[in-house]
């Protein structure tokens, strides 16, 4: 597995990010996984927040959104943000993509069509990037717990290869950061029990869960194999000077993670 730490934080136009090396060499995938510095909200959503959704005037949701399209050299309109809903509905985007569905309730999206760059917002749950090198398909995800519940990430790869023909082999995933075992306790009544061997009991209900390892260890059942999968090993909670942290926060912004196929 390939590890980042906070020694890979890049910074572009005062934006700091993370990229996985591998994937820029590809030269033909634009994606970031962006922190919340840079941006020009205010407390509680400094402040690069890309939410609107939370409370954040959508004024400056929007100033975050040109500046992050404008440093990253695509056009803010051909960013697609999701609503979210902590489900497992899929968007499926084949090129040539002439309309999106509205209301966007979806927590993946899948594409081949190049010039839309993928979105995904987060403040503890995880978001995750796949392409396949040999198909040319990317895919963002939003796994939270009920995601994750839900093998978010598994029905994604699968929709890859049933629509796409895309193979395990080919493909290359990458997992932001998101809220660690150290601080991630939830209520025995959303326990689940697969979870065991990526959780620590706390007594009285309470389980320390760590999501990431239990969607690695998912994609590794389906095939994946380690050297496929990039990790942004960061707790969200812990490094809220970083990351947004929901958990740490509550009343707080989204940070963004997208993905674009260069023409
Ligand atoms: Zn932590």
């Amino acid at each position: 597995m390939n590890i980042l730490n906070r020694s890979d934080l890049k910074t572009r136009n005062c934006l700091s990010y993370f990229e996985i090396p591998e994937w820029t060499q590809l030269g033909w995938v634009q994606h970031a996984f962006l922190t919340r510095q840079g941006g020009v909200s205010l407390p509680p959503y400094a402040s690069l927040n890309l939410s609107d959704k939370n409370g954040d005037p959508k004024a400056w949701v929007a100033k975050n959104k040109n500046l992050t399209a404008t440093t990253f050299g695509f056009d803010p309109k051909s960013l697609i943000l999701l609503d979210q809903i902590q489900q497992d509905q899929i968007l499926l985007l084949k090129s040539p993509i002439v309309t999106l569905p509205s209301p966007l309730e979806f927590d993946a999206l899948i594409t081949n069509a190049p010039n839309r760059f993928l979105g995904i917002l987060t403040a503890d749950c995880i978001p995750i990037l796949v392409v396949d090198q040999k198909k040319k398909v990317i895919a963002a995800i939003h796994a939270g717990r009920r995601g994750t519940a839900l093998h978010i990430t598994l029905k994604v790869l699968k929709k890859m290869k049933d629509e796409f023909g895309c193979s395990s082999n080919n493909l290359l995933i990458a997992m932001g950061s998101s809220i660690s075992s150290c601080c991630y306790e939830i209520d025995e009544r959303v326990f689940q029990r697969e979870w065991e061997p990526f959780s620590t009991s706390r007594g009285a209900g309470k389980w320390m869960v760590d999501l990431a390892q239990i969607n690695i260890d998912q994609m590794k059942r389906k095939e994946i194999k380690e050297e496929q999968i990039s990790w942004i090993n960061l707790c969200t909670h812990c490094h809220h000077d970083l990351f947004f942290s929901y958990r740490k926060e509550g009343q707080t912004g989204r940070q963004l993670s997208f993905i674009g196929i260069l023409e």
